[in-house]
């Protein structure tokens, strides 16, 4: 995700912050300070910063769970609307996915009941709980947040965790891709509530919140229909085979004619023996035009290092693939070293509106 910084590394999760969360903290420091001056805004802000711990002790609930089933987390991303675990995937059996789901909610409720533990045997009765507030002693301020934490959790709107465990009912009953988009369709319909509300009583941060929510359930809600659509297919049934190729040693007004003969953007620059030695981008030729001239090589402008991709491989991880490379295209290189075709988005695009079209 854009904006977010990594902070370090738990247990093989690289634990990042987004910018909006730290503006969060800014902005409850300030609240804070126009209340008590600097001294309530420390306080302020260090309560705060003790919500983010457990806001990642909740995160870390989710990420255990997943890992008893088999399932990494890449990273934990710390938002205002409280954490995202990125899961590397998501169990196929339902019931996986609503124990993962939950496991986060019930981590904040242990939080939430030993603080009440602790706040009873301090104060030597029940607590009183009333609105939250930056003057609340620090402990109580802390259960109070995690009990807003526990409710705000649970409301059914994906992909919040309430969400998810909607989510894991319907597919029990749908499928796993009707009962993805009826739940991102309740999540959305609930975020634009939350959102209009948020606007209407000034609450900015129910804003970014339900902002949060409704983009969110889109795009997981997509990204299952893609992965679904593309069930089964391996990398030799979407790769592109009639391409051509560009020799490293040609130059670039050579690639210019190239480019211009054809509709293909991308091209694998190959030496003499057939060996693919990087792939020619569109990017790649309009720079090396700008920066070395028509006279220049392809192998000086080319990118190299791109990733070859096997023509076994499955859908799913091509598709990770081609996309963490940020290139627009692959090579496609057998077991042989044979060149044997080129894997781009817009293929793979095509690919799946024809599938999904139900042929
Ligand atoms: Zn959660």
């Amino acid at each position: 995700m854009k904006w977010s910084y990594t902070i370090g590394r738990v247990a093989g999760t690289d634990i990042k912050v987004h910018l909006t969360f730290l503006v969060l903290v800014g902005w409850w420091a300030w609240m804070g300070y126009q209340e008590g001056g600097s001294a309530s805004a420390l306080l302020a802000a260090l309560s705060l910063l003790a919500l983010f711990g457990c806001v990642l002790l909740h995160e870390f609930g989710h990420i255990l769970m997943a890992r008893r089933f088999g399932v990494r987390t890449p990273d934990v991303i710390l938002l205002p609307i409280g954490g995202v675990a990125r899961l590397e995937r998501i169990p196929d059996e339902p019931r996986k996915e609503l124990l993962i789901a939950i496991a986060g909610p019930a981590v904040t409720l242990a939080i939430a009941l030993g603080l009440y533990l602790i706040l009873t045997v301090i104060e030597g009765g029940p607590p009183r709980l009333g609105a939250l507030s930056p003057d609340d002693p620090f402990l109580a301020f802390l259960m109070k947040v995690n009990v807003f934490l526990l409710l705000f959790n649970l409301i059914p709107a994906f992909p919040m965790d309430g969400g998810r465990v909607l989510r894991a009912i319907l597919a029990s009953r749908l499928g796993m891709v009707r009962g993805t988009r009826a739940a991102a369709t309740l999540g959305q319909i609930l975020a634009v509530i939350g959102g209009l509300y948020g606007l209407t009583m000034g609450a900015p941060l129910l804003v970014l919140v339900a902002f949060f929510v409704f983009i969110g359930a889109s795009s997981e809600a997509t990204a299952v229909e893609t992965r679904a659509a593309g069930e089964g297919l391996r990398v030799s049934h979407m790769m592109v085979t009639e391409f051509r190729t560009i020799p490293v040693h040609a130059t670039l007004s050579q690639a210019v004619e190239l480019l211009l003969s054809g509709e293909q953007r991308e091209f694998p620059a190959v030496d003499n023996l057939g060996r693919t030695e990087g792939i020619l981008t569109r990017d790649n030729l309009i720079r090396g035009l700008n920066q070395r001239g028509p006279s220049s090589t392809v192998g000086e402008a080319m990118t190299t290092g791109a990733p070859a991709i096997a023509p076994t491989l499955g859908f799913q991880e091509a598709l990770d693939r081609l996309r963490s490379s940020g290139l627009p295209a692959l090579p496609v290189v057998d077991a042989g070293g044979g060149l044997v075709g080129l894997l781009t988005m817009d293929n793979i695009t095509d690919l799946l509106l024809v599938r999904r079209a139900g042929h």
